[in-house]
């Protein structure tokens, strides 16, 4: 473990290189062709088996010990954001409107580095290393697709490994949780229809935009009223449309908002809830609701056994760092189709450093996050993927 540290943070240079270069150079889901060749050059130039244009531009590749031993998928995503960067250092974004704002290009030069420390240590391995290079993790549905393609078979992984770098903590803290770690995320649609007519003369009509602001009410009190206490779930209305003049009441409005939850029950209820008070509420006002779901992705279940190797190869790798076994997000995370087919583990990497100003949060045209974060997740990854072989 400690021949791998030293390794690890050796890499750090490379490792800034190739995380700059790749910020200069964003590219939005499904378009990661300049990425993904970079990700394929590096691994042929390793001996790695590659295998590119998986789901469009992902890249699988397979390093090979020849021993028998179990198959061991990492995970990494490549895309960028449709955010105009605006931070001012000398490797911010070239492309306009494009921003790696979310950490996905520390995640490929991290993916690289562990393919390159694994190969150096490949004696000490057994079974197989998958790598995963994914498109259009940012609500484009890359991990399902590159699924669907194939990657989860030929062989087919024991184990499987995801990470993101996380702005919400400091550099040294690492967060590694057993069970429910994200939510899962479901968007929904409620269309009202209701009877126009002049904004003078309201009693002549069915006002939607008044029946709208009354679901909006009525829907947080599912959370409150309906939701177990001890359970956990968001609603969100992000955004609200209806008519186009001030005195005019329109026919029709819409909500699109989203939903998170842990468990198919609180989302079960969270959900029939919703279309019960949209339907009701309208139609209370002489208004009518139709309301179309939308399941976006499932929750991030870690598997126990999984997550406390991954737990115990991060003391052993960076003894220093303060080890987080409580951390949740309602934030989503596509992985959760690999983790619903594979046991695994998905963890956060503490990013930020606020003396540096480096702590904006993710999808923030400032996000920037401390580099040193890059050796200590190839560190551990390294160290995870190293535990798990030999842990059967
Ligand atoms: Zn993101
Ligand atoms: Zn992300």
């Amino acid at each position: 473990m400690e021949a791998l540290r030293q390794d690890a943070q050796r890499l750090a240079p490379e490792l800034v290189a190739v995380r700059r270069d790749l910020h200069r150079h964003p590219e939005l889901g499904f378009q990661e062709v300049r990425t993904a060749g970079v990700v394929a050059k590096t691994l042929t130039g390793l001996g790695l088996e590659v295998t590119t244009g998986v789901a469009k531009t992902g890249v699988v590749a397979l390093l090979e010990t020849g021993k028998p031993g179990p198959t061991i998928l990492v995970r990494f995503d490549m895309d960028a954001l449709p955010i105009q960067e605006q931070n001012t250092v000398d490797y911010a974004s070239q492309t306009p409107g494009v921003m790696h704002a979310c950490g996905h290009d520390a995640h490929v030069a991290i993916g690289l580095g562990v393919a390159r420390l694994l190969s150096a240590h490949r004696e000490e391995l057994r079974g197989r290393v998958k790598f995963m290079f994914q498109p259009a993790e940012e609500g484009l549905g890359g991990a399902e697709k590159m699924i669907q393609e194939g990657v989860l078979e030929n062989p087919r992984p024991d184990y499987a490994l995801s990470m993101h770098v996380w702005n919400e903590k400091p550099v040294g803290w690492v967060g590694i949780k057993s069970g429910a770690l994200m939510a899962g995320a479901d968007s929904f649609r409620i269309l009202i229809e209701g009877k126009g007519g002049h904004g003078a003369i309201p009693h002549q009509t069915a006002d939607p935009v008044y029946a709208m602001a009354q679901i909006i009410t009525a829907l947080q009190s599912i959370v409150s009223r309906n939701v177990s206490p001890l359970e956990t779930a968001v609603i969100s209305v992000g955004s609200v449309r209806a008519g186009e003049a001030h005195n005019i009441i329109p026919q029709t409005a819409e909500i699109l908002g989203t939903v998170r939850t842990y468990s198919d029950e609180v989302r079960e209820l969270v959900l029939n809830r919703l279309c019960t008070i949209a339907e009701g509420v309208a139609q209370s006002l002489g208004c009518r609701a139709t309301v179309k779901i939308n399941d976006v992705t499932p929750a991030v279940i870690n598997d126990k056994k999984v997550a406390q190797i991954v737990q115990s190869a991060a003391a052993k790798v960076l003894p220093e760092m303060t080890n987080d076994t409580s951390c949740q997000t309602m934030a989503s995370e596509d992985m959760a189709y690999v983790l619903r087919e594979i046991p695994g583990c998905y963890f956060f990497v503490g990013s930020a450093n606020p003396e540096k100003g480096l702590s904006f949060a993710h999808h923030h045209p400032r996000f920037d996050i401390d580099e040193e974060v890059l050796w200590r997740s190839v560190a551990i990854m390294s160290a995870a993927v190293m535990e798990l072989v030999w842990s059967e």
